[in-house]
């Protein structure tokens, strides 16, 4: 029996959820649930969207499935998502980007997996308001010490990359590429502007590189990755990237292999894993039992493999895979015409998915 904290979050996360949970209970994989509440729709309940008890169950449980979270833009809270990743130290994004046949794609041949730094970089939450003393006097020093001149009614965000926070995370890319039989790990910086951060992370991963000679290993700049995995993706394999890079390129892929409704993903530290898709909480399509819950029960399959549940995590991958492949009871989005009358809602693919388990 696993034990497992269960984070239903809001917007479309408890539909999905309740989705991916009963796909994996069919699995026979024999998991206890704890199921805890966090985002926007408690705030009024614990004045807090992320209550100590989501992090004391993973931290008890250490392994999670999470619905997405809704982050007020430009105001309110910061994200739920990016606490989550602080708190545990879950340093480590990774977002496998497979084709599964029946999937609308031009790029029929695509299987990438980003691995995303997840604690540093632009997302590190050190950031300073426009106007504010505290800024106005940063401004100050960084002019009068990095002898530059940044406009007065600026806001500024720091970007820190260190040599530790990127040694883990190439050295979890090739390892995970060891062990997942994989060819070639390229990093994706911008080196070229920003010397001291991405400059550091590019150093840091061409050192890390020379301790695995069985695996091929390049440098992209972040633009010419860009345009390189829309025109051959077949000729990457595992990429590794500082944070902001991490997350747009992440979406880019899932574009490649037919969009966010079939783009998994985990979030691993040294002691905890969050499991959850690259999607965000959809809020326009909140219960509407309308929107692909693939994304999250290929989380799951990702977090059956982490738990040890081989075969269980096969025989779901497989079952989803099918389901595609026949192309009757998918979503919208996983038909030729996003209009089409047979798709059917999000409870309907899952039941379809069970019924292929069975
Ligand atoms: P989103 O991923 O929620 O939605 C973008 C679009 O993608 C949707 O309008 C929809 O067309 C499509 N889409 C997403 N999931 C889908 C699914 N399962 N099936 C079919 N189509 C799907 O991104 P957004 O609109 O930028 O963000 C909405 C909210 O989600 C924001 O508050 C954002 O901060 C949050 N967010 C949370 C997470 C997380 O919890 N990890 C990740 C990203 C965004």
């Amino acid at each position: 029996m696993h034990k497992v904290t269960l984070i239903p979050g809001d917007g479309i996360g408890p539909e999905i959820i309740d989705a991916a949970r009963r796909c994996i209970e069919a699995t026979g994989v024999s998991i206890e649930w704890e199921i805890v509440e966090a985002g926007a729709e408690v705030m009024e309940k614990y004045e807090t969207p992320l209550p100590d008890q989501v992090l004391d169950s993973i931290k008890k449980n250490k392994v999670a499935l999470k619905g997405p979270i809704t982050t007020p833009v430009g105001t309110g809270f910061r994200s739920v998502n990016v606490s989550l990743r602080k708190q545990l130290d879950l340093y480590a994004c990774v977002r496998p980007c497979k084709f599964y046949e029946g999937v609308k794609s031009k790029y029929p041949k695509t299987d990438l997996v980003v691995v995303r730094e997840n604690t540093e970089d632009l997302y590190a939450g050190i950031e300073f308001a426009e106007g504010k003393p505290v800024t106005k006097e940063l401004i100050r020093y960084i002019e009068v010490k990095g002898d530059v001149k940044i406009k007065p009614d600026s806001g500024v965000s720091i970007k820190p990359i260190s040599v530790s926070g990127t040694r883990r995370i190439v050295e979890y890319a090739f390892e995970y590429a060891k062990v997942n039989d994989r060819n070639k790990v390229t990093s994706v910086t911008k080196a070229n502007i920003m010397k001291h951060s991405d400059g550091l992370f590019m150093k840091v991963a061409e050192d890390v590189s020379k301790k695995y000679p069985e695996i091929e290993y390049e440098h992209k700049l972040v633009d010419n990755m860009c345009m390189q995995l829309v025109q051959k993706p077949e000729l990457y394999d595992v990429m590794v990237l500082p944070n902001l890079y991490g997350d747009i390129v992440s979406d880019l892929c899932a574009g490649l292999v037919g969009g966010l409704g079939v783009a998994p993903g985990a979030n691993i530290g040294k002691d905890y894993a969050v499991f959850e898709p690259t999607h965000g909480s959809a809020p326009q399509y909140k219960g509407l039992n309308k929107v692909n819950p693939t994304a999250e029960i290929l989380s799951g399959m990702i977090m059956l493999r982490h738990l040890d549940e081989k075969d269980a995590a096969n025989t779901l991958e497989n079952a989803v895979a099918a389901v595609i492949k026949e192309g009757k009871a998918v979503t919208y989005d996983l038909k030729p015409d996003r209009d089409d009358p047979t798709a059917v809602g999000t409870k309907e693919m899952a039941d379809e998915i069970i019924n292929k388990l069975r």
